[in-house]
C-alpha cells in the first residue's frame, strides 16, 4: 500500500484509499489546502456543496498543476436540494463552482425524506459519465435497502462516520455483502482530542514511533476503510499522508478495534434534523 494504492469500486472505477477531506475549511484557504495535499502525493479531494468550499478545491486543483484525470473528486449532493427536488440543478452548480465538467464520485449526502426521487437524476448523470461513480452517505442499513428498491444503478460506497470510537461493523459488513465500499468520515475523531489522547492509541503511536492521528488513519486503511482525514495545516495534511512506511499488528489492530462504544460524535442518520 502507498499513497497512490486505490480500491476498485462496483463499477471498476479506482478510488484512492486516503483521500484529503476540507469540511469546515474556508473557501479561501481551501485551494492552499488541496494544493498542499496534492503536492503531497493525496490523489482524492471529499468537498460538499454545503461546505462552501468547492471554488477553493477547484482552485487549488488548478493551481497543483496535477491534471485533472490524475485527481479523484467527491462531492455531495445537499439535503434541501433534494428537498426542493433540484438534484441536477444542484449537481451543475457544483460543476460551474468546481471549474470541471465531471465529477469522480457524487454522494447523496444524507438520506432526507425522499432522497429515491434525486436517485435517478443521479443515475443519469453516471450513464452521461458527468459523475464516474455514484453513492450515498450517512446511510443506515435500512435507508440502503429503501434505496435497493428502485435503484438500477447499486451504489458505489456509503460515505459513514467511522473510527475507532464508532466501528459500525454490522453496517460494514452489510455494505459489503453489496459489493459497496465504505468510507469512514471523521477518521481522527473530529475536532475534540479525545480519541486522538486515548491511552490505547498513545501506546500504539509511541511503539510505531508514529503519532496517534497516523495510528487512526493507518488503522482504518488496514481495516479496508477509504480515510478521509481533514487538515487545513500543511505539515498535518503531509503528516497525515505518512502513513504507508509502518504496519499495525494483529494485537493493535484488535485493541483499537476494541475502543468501539458505538459513540457519535456527529448527528445520527435516524434524527438528524437538518
Ligand atoms: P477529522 O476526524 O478529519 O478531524 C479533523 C480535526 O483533526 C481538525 O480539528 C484538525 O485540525 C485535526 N487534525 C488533523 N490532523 C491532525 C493531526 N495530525 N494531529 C492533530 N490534530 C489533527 O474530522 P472531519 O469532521 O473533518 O472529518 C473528515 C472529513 O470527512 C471531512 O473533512 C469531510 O470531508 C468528511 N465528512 C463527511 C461527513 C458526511 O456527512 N458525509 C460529515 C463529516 C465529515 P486542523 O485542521 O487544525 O489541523
Amino acid at each position: 500500500m502507498d499513497i497512490r494504492s486505490t480500491i476498485r469500486l462496483n463499477n471498476g472505477v479506482e478510488i484512492p484509499r486516503l483521500a484529503l477531506g476540507v469540511f469546515q475549511v474556508e473557501d479561501a484557504k481551501t485551494a492552499d489546502c488541496v494544493r498542499w495535499a496534492l503536492e503531497a502525493g493525496y490523489r482524492h479531494i471529499d468537498t460538499a456543496a454545503v461546505y462552501a468550499n468547492e471554488r477553493g478545491v477547484g482552485k487549488g486543483m488548478r493551481d497543483s498543476g496535477v491534471p485533472r484525470e490524475d485527481i479523484f473528486l467527491t462531492t455531495k449532493l445537499w439535503n434541501d436540494d433534494m428537498r426542493k427536488n433540484r438534484p441536477l440543478e444542484a449537481f451543475e452548480e457544483s460543476l460551474e463552482r468546481l471549474g470541471t465538467d465531471y465529477v469522480d464520485l457524487y454522494l447523496i449526502h444524507w438520506p432526507v425524506v425522499g432522497f429515491e426521487k434525486s436517485w435517478p437524476v443521479m443515475e443519469k448523470l453516471y450513464r452521461e459519465g458527468r459523475a464516474r461513480a455514484i453513492g450515498v452517505s450517512n446511510f443506515h442499513r435500512r435507508h440502503m435497502e429503501e434505496l435497493l428498491k428502485i435503484a438500477k444503478v447499486v451504489p458505489a460506497v456509503d460515505q459513514i462516520e467511522l473510527h475507532p470510537f464508532l466501528t459500525q461493523k454490522p453496517l460494514v459488513e452489510y455494505c459489503r455483502s453489496l459489493g459497496v465500499e465504505v468510507e469512514g468520515w471523521r477518521p481522527l475523531g473530529g475536532n475534540d482530542g479525545q480519541l486522538r489522547d486515548d491511552p490505547a492509541i498513545a501506546r500504539i503511536a509511541k511503539k510505531h514511533g508514529h503519532t496517534a492521528a497516523q495510528v487512526l488513519i493507518r488503522w482504518s486503511l488496514q481495516s479496508g476503510i477509504i480515510a478521509l482525514p481533514k487538515s487545513a495545516r500543511r505539515e498535518r495534511i503531509v503528516d497525515n499522508a505518512k502513513v504507508f512506511d509502518f504496519e499495525l499488528s494483529s494485537e493493535d489492530m484488535k485493541a483499537i478495534d476494541a475502543l468501539n462504544r458505538d459513540f457519535r460524535t456527529g448527528p445520527d442518520p435516524d434524527t438528524f434534523d437538518f
